[in-house]
């Protein structure tokens, strides 16, 4: 798959971690821990541009620390730089 801004076959996929921290305004939401997230983020080694998709557990905590539900069945596996799909966790 080529890059989506530069249409670069020059991507590589590294493993991360991160923490996504919730939307905050005034002190509502300040007290939340954030999720730790381990995605694998696509780099454009050309133009730096880069992705990845949050695994569904995680986006299930994300949607519950902001009140909201995650949609069932609205999921679909990305393309990875190898042309595997990610393993849903
Ligand atoms: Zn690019």
């Amino acid at each position: 798959m080529a890059c989506v801004l530069c249409a670069s076959n020059n991507e590589v996929e590294f493993p991360a971690e991160m923490i996504l921290h919730f939307p905050f305004s005034g002190l509502h939401n300040l007290n939340k821990n954030g999720v730790l997230i381990y995605p694998k983020v696509l780099v454009c080694l050309d133009c730096g541009f880069s992705r990845f998709t949050t695994r569904e557990t995680e986006v299930a905590a994300l949607a519950k620390g902001v009140g909201r539900q995650m949609k069932l069945g609205s999921r679909r596996s990305p393309p990875t730089a190898e042309g595997e799909q990610l393993r849903s966790a």
